[in-house]
């Protein structure tokens, strides 16, 4: 098992193919240390899931290695791996029950107390209170009762309930309404607080907000900085 971590990060030399023969990383090197933010930029294809697959142990590295606090991730059990890693993915997966159970989903025996807590703490408090059964409403899997903005903060909520070292965050691209986007701004700020964060980033404000920036271009790391180096 993994033992209770800092969330230091480091991709040593990784070399990755999907397939024999095609590179999807050329010798990538990065380091995040404890509680700093990683955005990932770069086209279509340049390997920003990639390295999100890769430190999630989805696939192993074809050369280098991927260390969590110094441990060589191939070396840990899986489910103690990723239960120190909290991923929210793009297409913020709601599934069919209630706001409640959605957002306890992060954490299985939390106390409702708990749950209303790191809602507040992301400020989706107060949409929830406004549905007809508050956080008793029914949402479904499919259903679009939910704004993308408000499915994003439930999913925010429900990450910062299961508290990991590491979070990993796809953003959406879906356009949303400024308001939502400062408030999904501030609710980012709250969720990445002490925590080490890899995020495939699609909007400015984010990408400002990251200690680091790695621009990739065709699996190579092309510049790195933060946003006022670049
Ligand atoms: P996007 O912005 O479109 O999500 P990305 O930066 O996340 O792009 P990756 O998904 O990491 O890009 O892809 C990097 C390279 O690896 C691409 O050439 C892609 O075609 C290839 N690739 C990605 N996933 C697979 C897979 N499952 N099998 C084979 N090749 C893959
Ligand atoms: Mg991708």
């Amino acid at each position: 098992d993994m033992p209770p971590i800092k969330g230091e990060v480091h991709f040593e030399d990784i070399i990755f193919e999907y397939e024999p023969g095609r590179r999807a990383l050329h010798r990538i090197n990065l380091d995040a240390g404890p509680g700093q933010s990683i955005a990932l930029v770069g086209h279509t294809g340049s390997g920003k899931s990639t390295i999100i697959n890769l430190l999630c142990r989805f696939y192993d590295p074809t050369e280098g290695r991927v260390r969590i606090d110094g441990i060589d991730i191939r070396d840990v059990k899986l489910h103690s791996l990723r239960s120190q890693i909290g991923i929210v993915m793009q297409d913020t997966f709601i599934f069919s029950g209630t706001i409640r159970d959605n957002i306890r989903f992060g954490k299985l025996e939390a106390t409702d107390e708990e749950v209303e807590q790191a809602a507040k703490a992301v400020h989706a408090h107060d949409f929830i209170i406004n549905l007809p059964f508050g956080y008793d409403t029914e949402v479904q899997e499919r259903g679009n009762a939910l704004s993308m903005g408000q499915r994003q903060l439930i999913s925010f909520a429900r990450a910062l309930l299961a508290d990991p070292r590491i979070l990993i965050l796809d953003e959406a691209t879906a356009s949303i309404d400024t308001e939502t986007e400062l408030r999904i701004q501030e609710a980012l700020k709250t969720l990445l607080k002490g925590r080490t964060s890899f995020m495939v980033a699609h909007r400015l404000s984010t990408i400002r907000g990251a200690d680091k920036i790695i621009v990739l271009d065709h699996g190579r790391i092309m510049e790195s900085g933060d946003h006022d180096d670049l």
